[in-house]
């Protein structure tokens, strides 16, 4: 057991090994043999037997590449699009828990958009640009 780990040691020598976006495949892969398992239907199964089997090769190929560079550069674009799904989930989320707590009125003079927060009634609102004072039901 020793020297398989020594072995694997000595082949790894050189080579890319694991990063984000093998872990992400690998999960990927893992998600679509669970999925694999709820579904019914052969042709569907197939084609996820088959992305799956893809993934897997992948992951493989990309560790045991010796291509240190362009698997370092794969990866490096894989996080920035990592990013901006991230940051874009924090937007709407960050949307929409506002939208629970604040309602939006627009002021009749100027158009501008007032926020206002929720649960106080009629209230009597300034618009902080033109000065115009409305009435509206805060919810
Ligand atoms: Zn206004």
């Amino acid at each position: 057991m020793k020297q398989l780990r020594e072995k694997f040691r000595s082949f790894m020598i050189g080579r890319y090994g694991m990063d984000q976006l093998g872990q992400s495949m690998a999960w990927a892969v893992l998600l679509l043999l669970l999925l694999n398992v709820m579904i019914r239907g052969r042709l569907p199964s197939l084609l996820l037997e088959a992305f799956a089997f893809i993934g897997l090769i992948t992951v493989y190929l990309r560790m045991f590449s010796k291509n240190i560079s362009r698997r370092y550069q794969e990866n490096q674009i894989f996080l920035r699009y990592r990013f901006y799904v991230t940051e874009y989930w924090k937007k709407m989320r960050f949307r929409l828990t506002e939208g629970r707590k604040y309602r939006i009125f627009k002021c009749p003079g100027c158009k501008q958009r007032v926020r206002i927060p929720r649960g106080h009634g009629r209230v009597s609102i300034h618009c902080p640009k033109c000065g115009t004072d409305f009435i509206r039901k805060s919810g």
